[in-house]
């Protein structure tokens, strides 16, 4: 292990902040250092093994793929990718018919962007604070956090902030020149947040009334990780532009932008990517989707994170402010920095992620087990009350 550390010391970029472990295989909600020594993965990934590390049926998919046809750029038709924009669209909020492919969050985010001034022909575009987009320049001029942004001023012009939950601040932000509110369902990096259902639906009322757009960015939410299939699906909103990542091809680079039908004037030529609706990202993608729905993951999700979510605030320790989420999306929100916290349960055999400075986060496979998810909770509860 630590040759591979040395290794990677004096080649990587610099701009992660690194644990002191090397992963080298994973298997469900598993995943094994160098050494052999086993974790149970609340990291995921980042939130990008919802149906499992290493899923056979996408282990499968990608296998065969990879002897047929690995890259087709979209310019062509192909046969994998034409399945899965099928299959995607089936399962799709109503009103998506459409859909722009791509490979990360951000490029999902960038493509709604684009979309959307281009639809409108308006500059505009009202985002929320804590939000998180990526970190590209336009998907980054959507964020909010200033340590994120303030190294590389100037961004995109015609980007706002107000409070997110605040429906006031959001009237007063609307006018003609706005393209698009972008929104998260829950709030992933600032600090799992929910919005509020009501809130949500007057946002949509007040795009409408002043012709706006409305992206929902479902990176971190979607595909089963909230308790329905997209995080939307709890309040019947409905979005103009849906922004999809992280799960959706089972750990393959993937990004896909769902296009409604108010969205207008994307003609040929217009915008695109070299790697964007790739065979091989398709392929795991159809089969990721296949076992999500077929193993109802978003059923699971909800089960697991309702019981998961009451034995975490059934724990009492006064470090611990709140316990909120959604489905197997939770954030522990601590009176003190998370840091030292989630080393201690790496040291416990819990791998598990902050959301700003104070609130250590769980984004577990949806496949992880009922007594793997009674082991984090454990862990958890020693770690918190020690
Ligand atoms: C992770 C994330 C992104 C960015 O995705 P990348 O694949 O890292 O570019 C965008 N929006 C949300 C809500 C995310 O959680």
């Amino acid at each position: 292990m630590e040759a591979t550390i040395k290794l990677e010391q004096s080649h990587t970029s610099g701009v992660y902040p690194k644990r002191e472990v090397a992963i080298v295989r994973g298997l469900g909600a598993r995943v094994w250092d160098e050494e052999g020594r086993e974790y149970i993965d609340c990291v995921g990934g980042h939130g990008v093994a919802i149906v499992g590390h290493c899923n056979p049926a996408v282990v499968r998919a990608i296998c065969e793929q990879a002897q047929r046809l690995i890259t087709c750029p979209e310019v062509f038709y192909n046969d994998v990718r034409a399945r899965y924009m099928e299959c995607l669209i089936q399962v799709a909020p109503e009103g998506f018919q459409r859909v722009y492919l791509c490979n990360s969050g951000a490029e999902s985010v960038e493509a709604a962007l684009k979309f959307a001034r281009l639809s409108t022909g308006r500059p505009g575009i009202i985002a929320a604070m804590r939000g998180f987009h990526g970190r590209t320049m336009g998907a980054l001029s959507a964020t909010w956090e200033p340590k994120y942004r303030e190294p590389f001023m100037p961004l995109v012009p015609g980007f706002s902030h107000v409070p997110y939950n605040n429906i006031e601040a959001m009237e007063q932000a609307l006018d003609e020149n706005t393209a698009a509110v972008l929104l998260e369902v829950v709030q992933g990096e600032g600090g799992v947040n929910p919005a509020d259902g009501d809130y949500l639906l007057s946002v949509r009322d007040l795009c409408d009334r002043v012709g706006a757009l409305l992206i929902i960015d479902e990176v971190q939410t979607g595909f089963g990780r909230t308790g329905k299939l997209f995080a939307v699906e709890h309040y019947n909103l409905r979005a103009d532009l849906l922004c999809l990542a992280k799960g959706i091809a089972g750990g393959v680079p993937m990004g896909a932008t769902l296009i409604g039908e108010r969205v207008q004037n994307l003609e040929s030529g217009l915008h695109g990517s070299t790697f964007g609706g790739n065979a091989l990202a398709s392929a795991a993608a159809l089969a990721a989707l296949d076992f999500l729905l077929a193993h109802d993951l978003p059923g699971e999700a909800a089960r697991k994170g309702a019981w998961a979510m009451e034995r975490l605030r059934a724990i009492n320790a006064r470090i611990i402010r709140e316990v909120r989420g959604m489905g197997l999306m939770i954030g522990i929100d601590l009176r003190k920095r998370v840091t030292p916290y989630l080393k201690a349960l790496m040291d416990e055999g819990v791998l598990a992620l902050p959301a700003g400075s104070t609130v250590l986060r769980l984004l577990p496979p949806l496949v992880i087990t009922d007594e793997e998810l009674s082991i984090v909770c454990d862990a958890i509860e020693r770690v918190l009350t020690a």
